[in-house]
């Protein structure tokens, strides 16, 4: 794995971290656990995002927290269709049904926090 690849998980993380945290009120429970939602298209690596997220999260109030990551699939808006279109991969942007190409990318390129699991 390349220096390049895993600074971008990191990068992630600490943007994970660093939302999170601004987001908790000084009296917040432990937060237990971190659900995100990651586009296939942003090209992370969810295995290294949750190894990143480990050293992220040090000496922070998720420090003992867990990074739960969700795959979200490419989606197309298919102009000849007028319809969304899910993409079994990554590999090209047609659509399955008549295969045009469309770059109009609906779902499959952000990443964006979830939910929170907090202790009770
Ligand atoms: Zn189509």
């Amino acid at each position: 794995m390349g220096m390049a690849a895993y600074g971008n998980e990191l990068s992630t993380a600490q943007a994970i971290v660093s939302t999170v945290v601004d987001a908790l009120p000084p009296d917040a429970p432990k937060v237990l656990e971190v659900r995100v939602r990651i586009g296939v298209l942003t090209g992370i690596v969810p295995e290294a995002l949750v190894r990143a997220y480990d050293l992220a999260a040090r000496e922070t109030p998720l420090a003992d927290s867990a990074l739960h990551v969700e795959r979200a699939p490419v989606v197309i808006h298919c102009p000849q269709c007028d319809a969304d279109r899910l993409l079994a991969g990554t590999a090209d942007l047609c659509c399955p049904v008549c295969g045009t190409r469309s770059d109009d990318v609906r779902d499959g390129k952000d990443m964006e926090i979830l939910s929170l699991v907090l202790d009770d």
